[in-house]
């Protein structure tokens, strides 16, 4: 193998018809083959391809099988590394595709959600270092039964990580659809900067409210082996953002060694919902019994805020992603029920809107000034939280666009 190793990750819409994996293919060739790397090509599905097995499986059964439903989701997965691998052959790229068995992707955990315990990529390193790219798919492992797991949706982005942190790549290139990290999300700010780069702790923040670029959990593992990630477009040739531990030099602003607080960007999502469990009893086991029955249906929450006692009863709101709001009423219906609770509501007409900047909540100015922008908007706050670095509101999804544009203006554009 050369000294210089490489691996590559190409999303779903940059692979959506065979045009497009043709052009992969010529990306991968001019910017690292061409250039004496060692390659290995990490793909998603094409197109909205698990979109649409997820629909299938859907329409076939309302009874969830989360075997079955990874047997068919990596099916996306071994479409392009077949397709991609016939391209490049054609380019007369050395080129053979893996599988997630193939490739030695070992998984534990939940059928649908599964955890990289181990990647063992022999077969993968036999054939770089005989010369040849290998394109591997994204997504997908096998459990200690020899089934096939998938890592959860975006999973690929992971799959590109401990690839690269297996194979001791110098770093782990993610082709997207955007040309890399903003301070805002570019198609709600005209003004929104690039960023040449961000620390891992910056962009697991960011991706964990909302940013859609990397998977979270991706970041965090390039976090554990300080694997740098370099984020940018399939289509433009400009440049990226480079997430990496936070350099010292770049730090040491003016050559002043000062604190100072970096806000780094205004995320949002609109792809959450609310539910609120009314008027629970309080009494110990509680909330132990209904997030055990979250978590044994796979759901995740997020910012769970359990009101101040009234009486002996509270209230436990929190957030889940919209897409597993159904799931989640029925099991917080269920447990209502049991506990004899008040009731269940929920909205899922909510978005949250986010300050992100390493150590903010040492700034107590920020809070207030963030608020206030959303009032000055005329902007009602339904829920509030911070963690060290980063402030979150929850507000109305129709608000959305104005508070990211108004917060965008005040904290990066330094409107006052
Ligand atoms: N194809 C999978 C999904 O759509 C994995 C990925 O794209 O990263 O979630
Ligand atoms: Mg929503």
């Amino acid at each position: 193998m050369s000294d210089h190793c490489v691996v590559l990750k190409f999303g779903g819409s940059s692979l959506a018809t065979v045009e497009r994996i043709r052009n992969v293919a010529v990306r991968v060739k001019v910017d690292y083959l061409d250039k004496g790397f060692n390659v290995a090509v990490v793909v998603s599905a094409m197109g909205k391809t698990t979109d649409g097995l997820v629909e299938l499986a859907q329409k076939t059964s309302s009874v969830f099988n989360g075997r079955e439903m990874d047997q068919l989701l990596v099916i996306g997965e071994q479409q392009s590394v077949a397709l991609l691998a016939m391209a490049m052959e054609e380019m007369g790229i050395k080129a053979k595709s893996f599988n997630g068995l193939q490739a030695g992707f070992i998984t534990k955990g939940h059928h649908t959600e599964g955890r990289i315990v181990d990647v063992n990529p022999k077969r993968v390193a036999c054939w770089m270092d005989e010369g040849g790219t290998a394109v591997v798919t994204g997504f997908q492992g096998i459990n200690e039964f020899g089934d096939f797991m998938t890592l959860g949706r975006g999973g690929s982005d992971l799959s590109a990580v401990a690839l690269s942190v297996a194979l001791k790549a110098e770093f782990c290139h993610i082709y997207t659809d955007v040309d890399g990290i903003f301070t805002a999300d570019p198609r709600l700010v005209s003004n929104a900067k690039r960023l040449s780069s961000v620390s891992y702790d910056e962009c697991i923040e960011m991706a964990a409210l909302g940013a859609r670029v990397l998977q979270a959990r991706s970041i965090e593992f390039a976090s554990l082996y300080k694997m740098p990630i370099y984020v940018s477009s399939s289509i433009l040739d400009g440049e990226g953002t480079w997430v990496k531990e936070a350099n010292m030099e770049e730090n040491i602003k003016h050559g002043k060694v000062k604190e100072g607080l970096t806000i780094k960007a205004i995320v949002h999502d609109k792809n959450i919902a609310k539910i609120a469990v009314l008027g629970v009893p309080d009494v110990p086991g509680i909330a132990a019994g209904l997030f055990s029955k979250l978590a044994e249906r796979g759901i995740g929450v997020e910012m769970i805020i359990q009101s101040v006692m009234r009486g002996d009863v509270n209230d436990i709101a929190f957030l889940v992603k919209e897409a597993l709001l159904g799931e989640a009423i029925e099991v917080c219906n269920d447990y209502a029920r049991e506990i004899d609770a008040q009731g269940v509501t929920y909205d899922s007409e909510i978005g949250r809107v986010s300050v992100v900047g390493i150590g903010l909540s040492v700034y107590p100015d920020i809070p207030a000034q963030m608020f206030s922008v959303l009032s000055r908007e005329g902007i009602n706050i339904d829920m509030i939280s911070s963690t060290s670095n980063s402030i979150t509101c929850v507000i109305s999804s129709s608000s959305i666009d104005k508070a990211v544009s108004s917060l965008h203006r005040h904290f990066m554009e330094g409107e006052k």
